[in-house]
C-alpha cells in the first residue's frame, strides 16, 4: 500500500501522542501540518522559526523514533517553516533534518534563501526606482483570526490581495476603532501581494508619513519626484487617512495620485478610525472617491473570537496557558485586541520574573494592577456615560426631569450602580442626577433590586452593566 503524508504524519501523531503529555503534545503537535512524503522523505508544516527551534530543541529524539518507524533506516523528515520575522517575503523555506546516521550534531539549516533583516518601520525612500515597501512581514492573514467582526473586511482583504486592481473592491476602505486590527488587516494585504508577485510594487505608507513627504516636498522644491515615485505604486496602502482631515494640499495631491492609479487599474487600499460618513474635513470629491469600492468594517472581536486570539498569540509564542485563564483574559478583556496583546504581555513578564506557572490566580493579580481599582476609580460621571451608552439615551437625559418609562428605567439603574460603585452619599448621587433629594435615590436603588428579583433579563443587564463598571481599563 502506498502511504500518503497524511496517513504517515497521522502514525506518527499516534506514536508522539503516547511520548510526550497531553498538553505539549496540544502545543507542539497538532498545528503541524503534513505536506508531502517523496520516497522517504516526509515534509512537515510547521508555523514559526521558534517553534522549528523548540522542535529541534525538545522533541528531536522523539520524532527521529518515529521517523525510523515509519520510512524505515533512510528516513529523512523536512520541516517548511511559516517564515514569521525578519523576512521581507512570507514564503516558507525548507529546513532539512538530517538522517539518524548524523545524530548528536546540532542541524545544518539549509535554508533556500535567509531571511533579510529589515526595519519596518523605516522611511520609505522617495528615489525613483526605489521599491521598498515599508511592511511589517508578521502581519499575515494566517494569524489575524476571524469572526463575524471581521468577516467581511477580512474577505474582502483576501480576495483584494489574491487579484489586486481587479476585483470591484477599489479603492477597498476598512474602518474601525483604535487596536481592532486596520493595520494588521491592510499589511496582511499587502504582504500577500508581495508573496504572490514580486514584481507588483507595494507601498504601505500612513497618511501621516504621507502628510510629512508632501510637505518635505514641497519645501525641498522635489514635488516632481514625489508625485513621480507614488505614481509607479502597483498597491498602494494608505493607513490613517483620517490624519488627512483639514490639510487640503495634502488631500489635492492625493487625490491626483488616486486618480491616476485607479485609472490605471492599480490597486487602493485604506484604512480610517471612523466612516466615511464621519470624517469631516475631508472633501467631498475626496470622499465620494472612496465611495467607488468597498467600504468595511471591523468591530470588537466577540468573546469566542478573543478566545481564539489569545490561543493564536500563545501558540506563535510557544507559550502554554491554561484554558480557564485564557477564557478568563477572554472574557475580562472586552476593550480592543491590543489591550489584550498588553495583558497577555504583562502576563507572561510576570510569570516569567517569578519564575511560576501561568494560572488563574496569576492572572487575576496581572489584571488587578492593569484594571483601576473599582471602588476609588468608578466616579458617576463614568457610570452615567456607561448607563447612557447602554440603553441609547443620552447623560442630559438621565439628569433631566423626563419621566418616560425606559429613562426612568435608566435613570434608576445608574443611581443603583452609583450607590454600589462609588463612596458618594445618597444626597450627592441625587445632585449629580438633576439636584433630586435622597428619597429619590433610595426609590431608585430599591425598585432595581426588586426589578433584578423578579425579571431576569434585566438582572443580566445590570450583570453585564457591573462587569463594565469592573473592567474599566487603564
Ligand atoms: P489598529 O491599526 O486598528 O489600531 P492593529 O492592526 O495595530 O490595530 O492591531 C492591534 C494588535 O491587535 C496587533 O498586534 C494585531 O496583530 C492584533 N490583532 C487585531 N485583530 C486581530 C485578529 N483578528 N487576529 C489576531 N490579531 C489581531
Ligand atoms: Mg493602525
Amino acid at each position: 500500500m502506498v502511504k500518503s503524508e497524511i496517513s504517515v504524519w497521522e502514525d506518527c501523531l499516534e506514536f508522539i501522542k503516547n511520548q510526550v503529555g497531553d498538553q505539549p503534545f496540544k502545543t507542539w503537535f497538532e498545528p503541524i501540518k503534513p505536506l508531502a512524503l517523496r520516497e522517504t522523505t516526509l515534509t512537515i508544516q510547521v508555523p514559526s522559526q521558534f517553534f522549528y527551534e523548540y522542535l529541534e530543541e525538545h522533541y528531536v529524539h522523539v520524532l527521529r523514533q518515529c521517523i525510523l518507524h515509519q520510512l524505515g533506516p533512510e528516513g529523512k523528515l523536512e520541516y517548511s517553516v511559516i517564515v514569521d520575522s525578519g523576512s521581507v517575503q512570507n514564503q516558507p523555506y525548507m529546513v532539512t533534518l538530517p538522517n539518524q546516521n548524523q545524530s548528536g550534531n546540532k542541524w545544518d539549516k539549509k535554508a533556500n534563501r535567509q531571511p533579510e533583516m529589515v526595519n519596518p518601520f523605516a522611511m520609505p525612500s522617495l528615489d525613483e526606482g526605489s521599491r521598498y515597501s515599508n511592511l511589517n512581514p508578521n502581519y499575515s492573514f494566517d494569524n489575524y483570526i476571524e469572526g463575524d467582526c471581521n468577516r467581511l473586511a477580512r474577505s474582502a482583504g483576501i480576495a483584494v490581495a489574491e487579484k489586486p486592481g481587479i476585483t470591484s473592491f477599489n479603492p477597498l476602505m476598512i474602518y474601525g476603532g483604535v487596536g481592532l486590527g486596520k493595520t494588521h488587516l491592510v499589511q496582511a494585504i499587502g504582504n500577500t501581494v508581495t508573496a504572490q508577485s514580486e514584481k507588483n510594487f507595494v507601498l504601505y505608507v500612513s497618511s501621516e508619513k504621507f502628510t510629512t513627504q508632501f510637505t518635505d516636498a514641497i519645501k525641498n522644491n522635489s514635488i516632481q519626484s514625489f508625485t513621480n515615485y507614488y505614481l509607479q505604486v502597483d498597491t498602494l496602502i494608505i493607513d490613517d487617512v483620517q490624519f488627512f482631515a483639514g490639510k487640503e494640499k495634502t488631500q489635492e495631491m492625493f487625490f491626483h495620485i488616486f486618480n491616476h492609479l485607479h485609472q490605471n487599474g492599480k490597486q487602493i487600499i485604506m484604512s480610517s478610525d471612523r466612516a466615511p460618513r464621519d470624517l469631516k474635513g475631508l472633501q467631498d470629491r475626496l470622499l465620494s472617491r472612496f465611495k467607488w469600492g468597498l467600504t468595511a468594517d471591523l468591530q470588537m472581536p466577540d468573546f469566542e473570537t478573543r478566545m481564539a486570539i489569545i490561543m493564536r498569540k500563545m501558540q506563535s509564542d510557544g507559550i502554554y496557558i491554561p484554558d480557564d485563564v485564557v477564557e478568563y483574559l477572554a472574557y475580562s478583556v472586552d476593550t480592543n485586541v491590543r489591550e489584550l496583546e498588553g495583558v497577555l504581555i504583562s502576563l507572561i513578564a510576570h510569570a516569567t520574573l517569578n519564575k511560576t506557572d501561568i494560572n488563574l490566580e496569576l492572572a487575576k493579580q496581572t489584571l488587578k494592577n492593569i484594571v483601576h481599582d473599582i471602588e476609588s476609580e468608578v466616579g458617576i460621571d463614568y457610570i452615567q456615560k456607561t448607563v447612557g451608552e447602554y440603553f441609547q439615551i443620552s447623560v442630559d437625559q438621565l439628569k433631566d426631569k423626563t419621566r418616560k418609562k425606559e429613562i426612568v428605567i435608566a435613570r434608576q439603574v445608574a443611581m443603583y450602580l452609583c450607590k454600589e460603585y462609588t463612596n458618594h452619599s445618597l444626597k450627592s448621587i441625587g445632585y449629580h442626577f438633576g439636584g433630586r433629594d435622597h428619597s429619590t435615590v433610595i426609590h431608585a436603588v430599591q425598585s432595581v433590586s426588586d426589578m433584578m428579583d423578579i425579571d431576569r433579563k434585566f438582572s443580566e443587564s445590570i450583570d453585564e452593566l457591573k462587569k463594565k463598571m469592573k473592567m474599566k481599563l487603564v
